[in-house]
């Protein structure tokens, strides 16, 4: 058995925003990491190996709000964050405010194999990329017209677009489960459209956006980080299976649908559980969102189904 789940953020556009045309696209977008992903798997790959796979695709891709398709912050500039965990060892690695890294999850992973930190940030993480051989790319390979535009309105005081903002946000994520069953899970944002300079969102925390534990589950969260960090999301969903006894699907209904909107935070997380059931849920209009289990069909969904 294994098992693979990839989100591209829980803000959507509003049903009646989205084009075909762009229903589409995306579609294809998550089909292309889910397949990246489901490929290692199925080649008997690590979970590990699996995640970075479908991250990197997803952040290759202009239309998420990760690696090329980044937000701007309000100053106009591209702060990327992002986290990956190892569920067999307990290992993580994590990059915060990297401005020239083309595949942050690569960097965090990275971190994770080759220092002796957990978290590494900014110019530090950058240096660091460079000591192992990674390239850098101009802060230019970020810009794309759509999120600079989306920038120019948030700055006008677009209200529709703020209010909109903490629900179109786009990170990226993924979790897996390989035949050894083996769990990782994997988050890369570029954060929240117009957010202050140096500001870090829930997705390189730890234990927040992103957590992965063999003995519970791997989760991969996006939604408003602020509040995901508060609810300690991705480590409390893991603590209800482990220590209350719940299932997958409970622990991440009860946190999702229940926690969070007690805070009023809107988002999603995707989870994958050590006996490959997986669990997508959101209390936005939709997530983007896509998995396949061994020997199934993949599922691809945006709104509610
Ligand atoms: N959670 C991310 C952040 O707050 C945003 C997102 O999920 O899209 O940085």
């Amino acid at each position: 058995m294994f098992g693979l789940a990839i989100h591209g953020g829980a803000g959507t556009l509003p049903r009646a925003e989205m084009s075909g045309e762009l229903e589409l696209k995306y579609q294809a977008g998550l089909a292309a990491a889910l397949d990246a992903g489901y490929k290692v798997l199925q080649g008997g790959g690590t979970s590990l190996d699996a995640v970075t796979r479908a991250v990197m695709e997803l952040e290759d891709s202009p239309l998420f709000n990760a690696g090329r398709g980044s937000v701007f912050t309000l100053d106009g500039h591209n702060e990327l964050d992002a986290a990956i965990m190892d569920g067999r060892t307990l290992k993580a690695g994590a990059v915060c405010g990297v401005t020239h890294i083309r595949n942050p999850i690569e960097l965090a992973r990275t971190v994770m194999k080759h220092s002796e930190f957990v978290m590494l940030h900014g110019a530090g993480a950058e240096e660091f990329a460079l000591s192992r051989g990674m390239a850098l790319v101009p802060q230019s390979y970020f810009h794309t017209a759509e999120r600079w535009q989306q920038l120019q309105r948030i700055r006008g005081g677009d209200a529709a677009l703020s209010a909109l903002t903490i629900s179109h946000v786009g990170t990226v994520g993924a979790v897996a489960m390989d035949t050894e069953g083996r769990l990782a899970a994997a988050t890369s944002t570029g954060g929240m459209t117009g957010k202050r300079y140096n500001r870090i969102g829930d997705s390189p925390i730890i234990g927040a956006g992103t957590y992965a534990d063999d003995r519970s589950c791997a989760v991969s969260a996006t939604g408003h980080g602020e509040i995901f960090i508060r609810a300690a999301v991705a480590h409390d969903i893991c603590s209800r299976m482990r220590f209350g006894g719940r299932t997958l699907i409970d622990a991440v209904r009860e946190v999702v649908l229940e926690e969070l909107p007690a805070l009023k935070g809107e988002g999603g997380v995707i989870a994958i559980d050590r006996s490959g059931h997986v669990a997508m849920e959101f209390n936005s209009e939709g997530m983007f969102r896509a998995s396949r289990r061994a020997g199934e069909e993949a599922r691809i969904a945006i709104y509610r189904t």
